[in-house]
């Protein structure tokens, strides 16, 4: 491969896999105009410890996940290097795999929704619950600018507070007004800042509503906070027409029956995942949200969807919550995240939320590719022989000769890399 780095700015990098892993931090350094600080964040060197302790309670260390790049990706015309926090192997190169023959058909069309997070503010013993939403509404303009009146950025960049709708819900003890606040959060997740509207609106919202505020707390469940993938895979870049029938078929599977529906999303999940994780987000609001937006319909579905075009070309389409933000959080604090953003190339939050569902997209296609023809285990064992071979204590370019003969054995288990470690040493 050209070693001297991605000048057109491409994604696109042949055997990268292959290279040392300095040459790999190097290319994406160059590409990515890291300096030499942000090189090493990259955990090149020592975890930086000190800024661990205040990041969570009780520290005593830190726990080094692999942090890879994903090539290929293109997403709206734009070549993107994609990096992914995740200990399992195959993810990284499925994900790669998957956006390799979606870009042969064109790249990722993504699009999103303003980034709108809601707070609800949820009172009991409201006077006249059928009126609430009227006498909320008569107050709307001093309601969000209190809420507005909390923050003095959001006002200032185009976000802000901008709705407030009503609901009432039967609870355990009568009924439930449930007031939710629409925040327009820019480049943040969120939840802080809404959070802390909730709270300041719920004095207003007990004396207005005559009730007693019960909660008053970010609403995790991001429904107007939307990203939408799309592409088209040729059927030639994935084998012939019987691999996309075989995609479609084990479809069929998950869109009838949530056994398998949950592994379909979890397929998902695994790139997903590894991204919010890189960028510092917080993987807990994004899982539990995706899979309550899964059973959205009151049964559990899969969220990838794939179909067949009239040139017999797969179809590929995703729309995910997508509660995540390239400020607050962890995003600026942690070296290793500015880093990966920097890596990403995202200006605002939307940007990445929709990255975030091509690389669903993507990681699901290269599972379901791998189902319908090969089958999983071969890829994968091939990944986890290296694994293996590693954790045998073998070294250097014993791991891949330890590796190769695990897998033309068919015996890829613990104890035959041991065996195979003591032969190669005697
Ligand atoms: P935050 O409060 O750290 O930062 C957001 C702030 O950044 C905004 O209030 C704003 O003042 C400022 N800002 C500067 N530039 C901005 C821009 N371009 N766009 C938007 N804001 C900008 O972070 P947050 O996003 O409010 O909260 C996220 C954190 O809260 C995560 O770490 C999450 O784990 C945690 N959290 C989650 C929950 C939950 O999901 N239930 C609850 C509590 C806390």
């Amino acid at each position: 491969m050209n070693n001297e780095g991605t000048p057109s700015g491409s994604s696109r990098l042949p055997g990268f896999h292959r290279l040392p892993m300095a040459e790999r931090v190097r290319l994406v350094a160059q590409s990515a105009g890291l300096t030499d600080e942000e090189r090493a964040a990259l955990g090149v060197g020592r975890p930086p410890l000190e800024e661990v302790d205040a990041l969570s309670e009780n520290a005593i260390g830190v726990l080094g996940i692999p942090l890879g790049v994903a090539t290929n990706f293109r997403v709206n015309g734009r070549d993107v290097l994609v990096p992914m926090a995740t200990e399992e192997s195959s993810v990284v190169a499925g994900a790669s795999h998957g956006a390799k023959m979606v870009r042969e058909g064109g790249g990722f069309r993504a699009e999103s929704t303003d980034p709108l997070m809601e707070v609800q503010v949820c009172l009991d013993d409201v006077a006249d619950p059928a009126s609430a939403a009227a006498r909320v509404e008569a107050e709307r303009a001093s309601l969000l600018a209190e809420a507005d009146a909390c923050s003095r950025t959001l006002p200032a960049i185009g976000g802000g507070a901008r709705d407030l709708r009503v609901r009432v819900i039967d609870g355990d003890f009568g009924p439930t007004v449930v007031v939710h606040l629409g925040v327009d959060v820019r480049d943040a997740m969120g939840a802080n800042v809404v959070n802390t509207m909730g709270e300041r609106l719920a004095p207003r919202l007990e004396s207005l509503l005559g009730g007693r505020a019960v909660l008053r707390v970010i609403d995790n469940y991001a429904v107007r906070r939307i990203a939408r993938a799309r592409a088209t895979v040729p059927a030639s870049a994935m084998g012939g027409p019987e691999a996309v029938a075989g995609v479609l078929r084990t479809f069929s599977v998950a869109r009838h029956d949530v056994h398998r529906a949950v592994g379909h999303n979890k397929g998902m999940m695994n790139g997903v995942t590894a991204v919010v994780l890189a960028t510092g987000n917080d993987t807990r609001a994004f899982e539990s949200c995706a899979h309550a937006y899964a059973a959205r319909t009151g049964a559990y579905r899969p969220l990838p969807v794939w179909g067949r075009d009239a040139k017999g070309d797969l179809t590929a389409d995703l729309e995910l919550p997508v509660p995540v933000g390239i400020v607050g959080g962890l995003t600026r604090a942690h070296p290793t995240v500015r880093a990966v953003l920097k890596i990403l190339g995202v200006k605002t939050a939307r940007e990445l939320g929709e990255i975030l569902v091509c690389v669903g997209l993507a990681s699901k296609l290269a599972a379901e590719h791998a189902l319908a023809t090969a089958g999983i285990q071969r890829g994968h064992m091939r990944l986890h022989a290296s694994k293996l071979a590693a954790l045998a204590g073998a070294q250097g370019a014993e791991i891949a000769e330890v590796a190769a003969r695990l897998v033309s054995g068919g015996d890829i288990t613990a104890p035959r890399a041991a065996d195979i470690l003591r032969e190669i040493r005697k």
